[in-house]
Order: structure tokens, then C-alpha cells, then sequence
């Protein structure tokens, strides 16, 4: 019985969950974008943090940026503790998705940007 409720408790834990800030505008969820949301919900959840998605297809974005698509996210940072600990986030989510994703920690304004770009044919544009 306990090793039920241990594998019940693993579920939970490994059970893709992300917040969302007023005024996300989700549309259709692409594979990629919700491939990213569960890498993002597991690297802020071992860090200790929750993971609040800030941008999806919504926002300001450079023309031809891969949120238009449904093929990036960004991630609130400024609540993650230390440095230390956002880029451990951002590794955290590149060794979850592989190569043909890129993900970044931006500055201006502070976040993580997360976005599918088998391509590489350009650099992110974010
Ligand atoms: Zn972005």
C-alpha cells in the first residue's frame, strides 16, 4: 500500500503544471509549447520555485519570433533566489528538450525564454 502511494506522490511530482500571468493568451497548444511547459514545471519545481508562465503567443515580440507559432514560452525568473540557481533552471530545460530547442535567461526585462528552433538557421529571435 505505501508503494502506492509512493509512485501516486511520484506522479504528482512529475505531473506537468505551470502557472499562467494575467493576460497569457494561450491559443492552440503546440507539442513544442507544451513540451516546454512540462521542462519548465520540472526544472522551477527541483529548484524549489514555481514556474509562471509570462508570454506565449501573446506580447511584443521580433517579427518572425517563434511565440507567434505557439513555439516559445517565457518564464518569470525574478523570483528564483540567485543566478546560480535560474541558470541551473535554464540547463535544466535544455537537457529536458535536446538540441532543437533553445532557451535563454534575457535581461531586458529579466526571464527565461524558451522557444523550439530546429532550424538554427538564425539566431533566436525572442
Ligand atoms: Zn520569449
Amino acid at each position: 500500500m505505501r508503494w502506492l502511494l509512493a509512485v501516486a506522490g511520484l506522479l504528482l511530482l512529475l505531473r506537468p503544471r505551470v502557472m499562467y500571468a494575467e493576460g497569457v493568451e494561450l491559443g492552440t497548444v503546440t507539442p513544442a509549447g507544451r513540451a516546454i511547459e512540462a521542462a519548465g514545471s520540472r526544472a522551477f519545481a527541483a529548484a524549489g520555485y514555481p514556474a509562471i508562465v509570462t508570454s506565449a503567443r501573446d506580447g511584443r515580440h521580433m517579427t518572425g519570433s517563434a511565440h507567434y507559432a505557439g513555439n516559445a514560452r517565457d518564464f518569470r525568473s525574478t523570483h528564483v533566489g540567485t543566478t546560480a540557481e535560474k541558470y541551473a533552471i535554464v540547463a535544466a530545460m535544455l537537457a529536458e528538450l535536446g538540441p532543437e530547442f533553445d532557451v535563454f535567461l534575457e535581461t531586458e526585462p529579466e526571464h527565461i525564454h524558451a522557444e523550439l528552433d530546429p532550424t538554427r538557421a538564425t539566431p533566436g529571435r525572442w
